[in-house]
């Protein structure tokens, strides 16, 4: 079965927005000259939001955000709700990002509940798991990113499965320069088919979109999204370097 393949950039808190126009004028530059045949995703920081969606009237690049609430709204200071997200024009959501799990207390339970309330609003989550570099030498990487994904992707019914995008980024290749094997990424992206598989069968586990993460770059990309498992890429600092990320999105079909 052919899954379609997105590539997705994560900007992080990176460029004020005048910078961030700069380099979106750079890329849509680049895209309408290759007219690229995956999808691209955007997540720029939330203050970018605004005019991004301006910027993206009528391109086929995707807005996505970096995270979002759990609430829909009320006394939540410094929380951005869906509602708000979808008013400017997100379609997408990175859900539990490593930094986020490492900075701000984020778990497979809060991601759970971020899941429900964006799917519930038709926006489509990009929920990231991935083990430590302690996990991975001490031989729990598989038992890790399985806790992280039975404990979200279990508890929701088989019809929203379809609507998921799985980011596997291993923790220590996120923002390092090292990387997962294009063996080692493949290996882990068909283990979360298969628990998947094991609960909703293995259609949806064939069906689910998988993305890597984890330094990709220019190098990189296209040895890492000839696997078969590897359905696309989250890019983090590549994805601010037009050239490099116009380049990532080639290597992706
Ligand atoms: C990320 O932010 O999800 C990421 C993978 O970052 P980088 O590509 O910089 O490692």
């Amino acid at each position: 079965m052919k899954r379609p393949k997105l590539i997705a950039g994560n900007w992080k808190m990176n460029t004020t927005v005048l910078e961030g126009l700069k380099t979106l004028d750079a890329l849509l530059q680049g895209l309408s000259k290759q007219n690229p045949k995956v999808q691209v995703a955007l997540a720029p920081p939330y203050t970018h939001l605004s005019d991004f969606q301006k910027k993206l009237k009528g391109s086929s690049i995707c807005l996505a955000a970096q995270n979002v609430s759990d609430k829909l709204n009320g006394a939540y200071t410094g929380e951005v709700s869906v509602l708000m997200l979808k008013e400017l024009g997100v379609r997408k959501v990175i859900i539990a990002h490593s930094e986020r799990r490492q900075y701000y207390g984020e778990t497979n339970d809060s991601a759970l509940e971020k899941i429900k309330v964006v799917l519930k609003h038709e926006i489509y989550p990009i929920y990231c798991v991935g083990e430590s570099l302690e996990d991975r030498e001490s031989g729990h990487h598989f038992e890790v990113v399985e806790e992280q994904v039975t404990s979200v992707l279990y508890k929701l019914s088989e019809e929203k499965l379809p609507k998921i995008t799985i980011a596997y980024e291993p923790v220590w290749a996120i923002g390092t320069g090292k990387t997962a094997t294009p063996e080692q990424a493949d290996e882990m992206h068909a283990f979360i088919r298969d628990v998947v598989g094991k609960r909703f069968g293995d259609d949806l586990g064939a069906q689910l979109q998988i993305l890597y993460g984890g330094s990709v770059n220019a190098a990189n990309a296209a040895s890492l999204l000839a696997m078969p498992h590897i359905d696309g890429a989250l890019v983090g600092g590549a994805s601010l370097k037009p050239e490099e990320f116009l380049t990532i999105i080639q290597s992706a079909g």
